[in-house]
């Protein structure tokens, strides 16, 4: 009997079977189940490895690497802001900006008018500040820089007051004393978890004070004997006061809107925090928004100025292409028009217009009924913001079983009460006949 290694394919054989993917990573995944056989083999000279068992293991890592590529997927979870699937998805403005200006040479930091050169800060953040009412803005990679950049910027190596009961961890990895530290800033930390007084911050300002930091405790809630200090109160100490909000609600009155959803509670408005006196804002561009992926910083013009100017603010600068889709979304806001912004057309779907979409994707499939939900605003923030919903339940005796074969077809879903259930709040109504499809097939392949 000869070496078995040598009845194995030659990579051209095992090619032949593969597709799907350009030429280079196919030949890739054929060496490499042509690798795993040769080295079974030499452990086992009996192993069962063949033509058959290299092409189908070779199909594998074709199909493990297609999977993994980005793309699109079906968001049935009920959750908006869902930073796992993407956070906010961008309306189609903000597209056919990013489209244009992306395709093209732009005016990113070129005033055509005169020639001269201009700054990436003209056009996003100039907007977002008009549209609060803020003196100036920029736009940067996302609201932990945007922290860091004016931690780092206006009070390195001096101090910043931080109420105890706002040293939050949001997300994972967002540490607001680990960005402090990260910042060069020294943190004096004052209060108590759930009281922070206006008296604790005066007993703790001194000559080296160079920032008030409050911070919105975007991912959980306290309840009970609480106080904290409003920025009204603490925007009177001379310090600037900086906010960071977080969810980017750039005015709680949600003029955008024909009513204020009773769901926001008391969201913090990026407007009303600059009305209050605070001299810097920061948030996040796909949060509540509903943008792409930045972080933005408004407030006094002086003080925009040093971040801008910071060092760190080219270790962070947003791309063309953000900048031209955040503009179009401050567009957007500039004009009143929240049918711009996909964010807002799901949060704000009529209970009945759900219903009906649920009704029709229902129809004929098997255990499936139409049932009251509740969605959520976000991905580790906003807790508490519930937004009644309708969706389609799955009765099965296997939820994990119907969610998997779900996700084999690009839809997430979520599993309640034993059931798998699909919220039509977070689902494209362009997507509906996609998801009906998926729904079909799923619960027929089990
Ligand atoms: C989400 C959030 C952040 C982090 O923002 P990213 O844009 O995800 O970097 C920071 N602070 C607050 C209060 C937040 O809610």
């Amino acid at each position: 009997m000869g070496d078995p290694r040598r009845a194995l394919p030659a990579v051209e054989r095992v090619l032949t079977d593969l597709q799907g993917l350009p030429h280079g990573l196919l030949v890739q995944c054929a060496r490499e189940a042509l690798e795993d056989a040769r080295r079974r083999l030499t452990e086992d000279p009996a192993a069962p490895v063949g033509t058959a068992e290299v092409v189908a293991d070779a199909r594998r890592r074709v199909e493990g690497l297609r999977s993994g590529l980005l793309r699109p997927v079906l968001n049935a979870t009920g959750v908006l802001v869902h930073t796992n699937l993407g956070r906010a998805p961008l309306g189609d403005d903000a597209l056919d900006a990013a489209a244009r200006v992306g395709g093209a040479y732009s005016n990113l930091e070129y005033r055509v008018g005169t020639g001269e050169r201009g700054s990436r800060h003209e056009h996003a953040g100039a907007l977002l500040a008009r549209a609060c009412g803020a003196e100036a803005g920029i736009a940067v990679n996302n609201n932990a820089a945007a922290v860091l950049l004016a931690l780092a910027a206006l009070a390195r190596d001096r101090e910043v007051i931080v109420s105890r009961g706002e040293l939050v961890e949001i997300g994972g990895g967002f540490r607001v004393p680990e960005i402090m530290a990260e910042s060069g800033t020294r943190l004096v930390e004052v209060g108590t978890t759930n009281r922070t007084r206006l008296a604790d911050y005066t007993g703790a300002r001194r000559a080296e004070t160079a920032l008030i930091l409050k911070v919105h405790a975007s991912n959980y809630r306290m309840i009970g004997f609480t106080e904290s200090t409003p920025v009204s109160e603490l925007a009177g100490l001379g310090p600037p006061v900086m906010v960071d909000v977080g969810s980017g609600l750039l005015d709680d009155t949600t003029p955008w809107l024909d009513q204020r959803p009773s769901w926001l509670h008391d969201e913090p408005g990026v407007r009303q925090a600059l009305e209050a006196g605070a001299a810097l804002v920061t948030f996040s561009g796909d949060k509540l928004l509903g943008g792409p992926q930045a972080g933005v910083v408004l407030g006094r013009a002086d003080l925009v100025a040093t971040v801008a100017r910071h060092p760190l603010a080219r270790a962070v600068r947003a791309d063309k292409l953000t900048l031209a889709a955040l503009q179009a979304v401050a567009l957007a806001y500039l004009d009143g028009d929240a049918t711009r912004i996909p964010l807002w057309r799901m949060a704000t779907a009529s209970l009945d217009e759900l219903a009906a979409r649920a009704e029709r994707t229902a129809a004929g499939i098997d255990g499936a009924k139409v049932v009251d939900t509740q969605a959520v605003a976000g991905g580790g923030s906003l807790p508490g913001l519930t937004i009644p919903s309708v969706g389609v339940a799955l009765d099965t005796p296997a939820p994990d079983e119907l969610l998997a074969a779900l996700r084999r077809r690009d839809v997430v879903a979520r599993v309640e009460s034993d059931a798998v259930l699909c919220d039509l709040r977070t689902v494209d109504p362009r997507d509906d006949e996609r998801l009906r499809d998926a729904l079909a097939a799923a619960t027929m392949s089990r």
